[in-house]
């Protein structure tokens, strides 16, 4: 038999064994971890876009596109050395120049940068932006968590108020609002983590607590308790957890001004009545983080580890610790896959493009060539149509028109191109009028509006 390209010869029993030759088609497959965003999938993830784009312009947040490669040093000095995404899943490799790289896991210190490396600091404060785009993650995969994920995040730099974290919150649960969630779909998740001076007397207190209990946290927490003991109260092991419940907690070692800053968060969100929960265990994986920091969860989720829709907080010392001027700032971002997920169990509505109502249909050379030249006639009109320019058989591209339950079918064959006109089929009904070439557009254009 012929071999065949791609197929591979495989023998049972391994190299060199006598039995019989099996070939086997070898495909190839996604990488674990990564997926296709299909045709079907598509309307949902629009639908986020259109959201993320409308909210943005209406609270004037300006667009910006920041590079999936970055050098991996920025990662390592923002995000944190000792954090799980840094130490264990970023995807980086030294390129053919020699430079340490990195797929950004993260989009936050890639806008800090450019902040920096565009001299934004210049512009009016604060400035606003947002980004859409995928986010590298070499995760363990499971339901909700991919090596890629798509995010979105509203960064705003270089302001200080407790008015731009609340404000910064507003606009994320707006978005959930705008997506079509209902209001107990989803919950605001709050807490301050204070900040260097705070944190520092907290730590050595969380670290003695736990120290205590060292022999019954699970493995990670025991590193945690060495490395990043914040991290302690984020472990979603059943006993790490349950130790957590008497842990002491942040609010009560924050200094007089992160305390202020924070209630005044709380008071504006009070006033803009957007309910939230009080999670003094809220802590947030990554290094930069300083004061506020929150959580939208979905309600519906029995698995915490994954019910995190978008997180964000307030990011003092991030730009200055880039090389740039003190520069305050907040931002949050959302994992699109888990909106995605979220309006399919909420059964959110979601528009699909407009179909076409017509289908254009061809017998013949001739024909085929006319058919063409109508299709483009209408889409300039803005008619769309289907067509299947590739078939020859009429009653193959009827069958296909009823399938997509046009109302109408263009019919063009050699008579048609002979006599310039073209059949207009109702669907439906199955009347067929002879219609002028010429005409075709007004006349659809007419038989559509009064449909
Ligand atoms: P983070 O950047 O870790 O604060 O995550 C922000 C949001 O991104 C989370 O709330 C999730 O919705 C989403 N996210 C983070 N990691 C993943 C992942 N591996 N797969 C899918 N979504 C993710």
């Amino acid at each position: 038999m012929p071999k065949k390209k791609g197929d591979i010869k495989v023998v049972a029993g391994g190299i060199g064994a006598s039995a019989p030759e099996r070939p086997i088609k070898k495909t190839n497959q996604l990488l674990k971890g990564f997926k296709d965003i299909l045709p079907d999938e598509q309307k949902y993830w629009q639908h986020v876009f259109k959201s993320v784009e409308k909210v943005a312009q209406q609270y004037r947040y300006l667009k910006i596109d920041s590079p999936i490669l970055e050098e991996t040093s920025l990662f390592v000095r923002t995000v944190g050395k000792e954090t799980d995404i840094v130490s264990k899943e970023m995807y980086t490799f030294t390129d053919a120049g020699g430079d340490l790289v990195s797929l950004r896991p993260e989009a936050t210190a890639s806008i800090a940068r450019a902040y920096i490396e565009h001299g934004m600091m210049s512009l009016p404060q604060p400035v606003k932006l947002y980004y859409v785009g995928p986010m590298f993650r070499r995760e363990n995969p499971q339901s909700g968590r991919f090596r890629q994920f798509y995010q979105f995040g509203f960064e705003v730099l270089g302001g200080a108020g407790p008015v731009i974290d609340a404000q910064n919150i507003l606009v994320a649960y707006n978005i959930c609002v705008d997506l079509g969630f209902k209001p107990d779909a989803f919950t605001v998740q709050i807490n301050s983590i204070g900040c260097q001076n705070c944190r520092g007397e907290y730590k050595k207190e969380l670290v003695n607590f736990y120290k205590a209990k060292r022999k019954f946290l699970c493995g990670d927490c025991k590193k945690r308790l060495i490395r990043n003991p914040l991290r302690l109260l984020d472990c979603k092991v059943e006993g790490c957890r349950a130790i957590r419940r008497d842990a002491p907690q942040i609010l009560d070692w924050l200094d007089d001004e992160c305390k202020a800053h924070f209630m005044g968060v709380l008071e504006f969100l009070d006033a803009l009545e957007v309910s939230y929960v009080l999670n003094p265990h809220l802590v947030r994986g990554l290094d930069y983080y300083t004061r506020t920091v929150f959580e939208l969860w979905m309600s519906q989720k029995e698995d915490a580890s994954q019910n995190s829709l978008g997180s964000g907080g307030r990011y003092d010392a991030l730009v200055e610790s880039l090389g740039g001027p003190p520069t305050p700032a907040c931002g949050f971002a959302f994992g699109i896959e888990r909106l995605v997920q979220l309006m399919k169990l909420q059964e959110v509505k979601v528009k699909d493009k407009k179909s076409p109502d017509i289908f254009i249909a061809q017998i013949g050379q001739q024909a085929k060539i006319r058919a063409m030249k109508l299709f483009e006639m209408l889409r300039n009109e803005g008619i769309l149509a289907y067509e299947a320019f590739s078939k020859d058989s009429l009653k193959t591209q009827l069958e296909l028109a009823n399938k997509l339950q046009v109302k109408y079918a263009i019919i063009i064959g050699q008579k048609e191109v002979l006599d310039g006109t073209v059949l207009v089929r109702d669907m439906e009904a199955g009347i067929q009028e002879i219609i002028n070439y010429e005409k075709v557009a007004s006349d659809v254009k007419k038989k559509l509006s009064s449909a």
